[in-house]
């Protein structure tokens, strides 16, 4: 089934240095990106992004964590990537690895490169979507229809009266 995930390198990803070994682990899979861009976090973005983990006590740590609180000044970014193609949600899962990096297979993305850190939070790296209805919420969620090279959902055009930013 054609599908489209959502991946995110995390702060402690870019940090580390390891873009590019993930992105050779991705190509594995033979799926497609079809939208990427670094990303400053806001809280919000953050926030929503982890929704259905508000009531558990790791939240406060994991919005942080998303929004590079916890990896200094200079990693306050993430890198958001849209890939496509066919079982495409699972393939990414299957090599990201379990979310706990202590019992991720340790071949995946995050068995090789995730920790779980001393205040017991799962630094792995990688996010990705974990079924359609998630990649859809999130990818519509970090991007917008214009930043994705071909459109993967039903689109409408608005007018908008706005300032933009240009070059001077
Ligand atoms: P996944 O990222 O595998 O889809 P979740 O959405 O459940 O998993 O969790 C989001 C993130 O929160 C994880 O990637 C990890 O960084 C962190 N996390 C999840 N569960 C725990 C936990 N029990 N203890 C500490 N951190 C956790």
């Amino acid at each position: 089934m054609e599908q489209q995930t959502l991946v995110i390198i995390k702060p402690d990803g870019l940090k580390k240095s390891l873009t590019g070994n993930i992105l050779t682990r991705l190509s594995e899979t033979k799926l497609r990106i079809v939208g990427a861009k670094v990303v400053h976090v806001s809280r919000k973005l953050a926030e929503v992004h982890y929704q259905h983990l508000k009531d558990k006590p790791f939240f406060e740590d994991v919005v942080k964590y998303l929004c590079g609180e916890l990896h200094g000044e200079e990693y306050r970014r993430a890198l958001a990537l849209v890939y496509d193609g066919k079982d495409a949600i699972e393939k990414v899962r299957k090599l990201a690895g379990a979310t706990n990096p202590e019992e991720a297979e340790a071949t995946s993305i995050r068995g090789q490169y995730g920790r779980l850190t001393t205040s017991g939070l799962f630094e792995n790296v990688v996010h990705c979507s974990s079924s359609e209805e998630d990649a859809e919420r999130e990818i519509k969620l970090w991007f917008e229809p214009s930043e994705i090279i071909h459109d993967i959902y039903p689109t409408t055009t608005i007018e908008v009266k706005t300032e933009k930013l240009v070059w001077k």
